[in-house]
């Protein structure tokens, strides 16, 4: 076959299939407006018997060269594309999601910016043990220039004869030391009925991993006037996350920011998994700040660093890491936590990376 005679006929096959593009779409056109009007009716979109008489009536009218076998074959993609299609339409657009608003959510307290240009160090210790005890961690993050200070006053632990936490009293040592160094104090709060109670002395709510899909909470959490920094479930897909974050949004509270704290899987050698690929990833998908807690997700000092340096890489708004006074007598989480000599080498060490830059305002 002569050149210019492929060149023809590959022209015409290019014209049949941009016709038969045509065709599809158009095709698609309609089986969306018809899986509107279907649904007004409250009828199913799916209808085996109508995809039935259709392929029949292709069978009947087949005249090849395609056998019968392809002909179902070809159309049932077509069929099935076009369901999808109307699933698609159908999907709501979340409100945390970056289709809805496309630029960055920046939640400002006390001139710290979470989810700003600058990612920042969330740490402070497990749980708040004594006024004491917070006050030389904050006085230690004063000097570095830290201002963000994190610590348990409801602990939600796996036994229940473990250290519970100080309750009110904890957030009220918070409450004293925030205002002392000028700090933003963040605290995990584990009823609806508190909720209230505690903005009056934090000012960051955390929902942790356990409480991830307390529903109640969460709708509680999604009606105060306080950012809420959200945990990932121990268990939790990427989309349940979203969802759960969806509840408080959902609510009012646009003010809610992410954190990955590792999920279960059956690796012993860490406490969790560090997910290290749901940063990138919830930052694609949401509009809100995303954070990686390398302490509760590690489990294990020697890895707090390169974790660290890992979540700042992945572009994470900041990193939450706990630090105690005397970790070897802390009362939750003695095996993990840094001292304070300990916690400023990590801190000496993000900076001289390049990845952290400190947070002085
Ligand atoms: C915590 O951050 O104090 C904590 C208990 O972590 P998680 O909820 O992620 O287990
Ligand atoms: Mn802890």
């Amino acid at each position: 076959m002569a050149h210019d005679q492929i060149e023809t006929m590959r022209k015409q096959i290019d014209e049949i299939n941009l016709q038969i593009l045509e065709l599809i779409n158009k095709r698609a056109t309609l089986v969306q407006e018809l899986g509107k009007e279907k649904e007004k009716q409250g009828s199913n979109r799916f209808d085996p018997e109508r995809e039935r008489q259709m392929l029949n009536l292709l069978v009947e009218n087949n005249k090849g060269p395609f056998n019968d076998n392809a002909i179902r074959h070809l159309f049932k993609q077509i069929f099935q594309a076009s369901l999808v299609l109307q699933d698609d339409d159908k999907k709501k657009v979340l409100l945390v999601s970056r289709k809805k608003k496309a630029e960055d959510t920046v939640i400002t307290v006390k001139g710290v910016e979470f989810g700003g240009k600058n990612p920042i160090l969330i740490s402070g210790p497990c749980s708040v043990e004594s006024y004491e005890q917070v006050r030389a961690v904050a006085e230690n993050h004063a000097k570095r220039g830290l201002r963000t200070l994190r610590g348990g006053a409801y602990k939600p632990r796996t036994s229940p004869y473990d250290f519970q936490g100080l309750g009110e009293e904890g957030l009220q040592i918070l409450k004293r030391i925030g205002d002392e160094f000028n700090l933003v104090t963040i605290s995990e709060i584990v009823t609806p009925a508190d909720l209230e109670m505690a903005t009056k002395y934090i000012d960051v709510i955390q929902i942790g991993a356990r409480n991830m899909q307390n529903f109640e909470l969460l709708k509680a959490a999604g009606r105060v006037n306080k950012p809420i920094l959200l945990k990932r479930g121990l268990s939790a897909t990427i989309e349940e996350f979203i969802y759960a974050a969806e509840y408080i949004l959902s609510e009012g509270n646009a003010q809610v920011m992410l954190c990955e704290r590792g999920i279960r899987t059956y690796e012993k050698a860490t406490r969790n998994t560090l997910d290290i690929s749901a940063v990138p990833l919830l930052k694609q998908e949401t509009h809100l700040p995303v954070f990686v807690d390398v302490t509760h997700s590690t489990g294990r000092r020697d890895l707090l660093l390169p974790c660290a340096k890992a979540g700042f890489a992945v572009g994470s708004d900041g990193v939450m890491v706990e630090v105690h006074p005397d970790p070897d007598v802390a009362l939750s989480d003695a095996k993990q936590q840094l001292n304070i000599p300990q916690f400023n080498e990590f801190v000496d060490e993000l900076l001289a990376s390049g990845l952290y830059k400190g947070e002085i305002v």
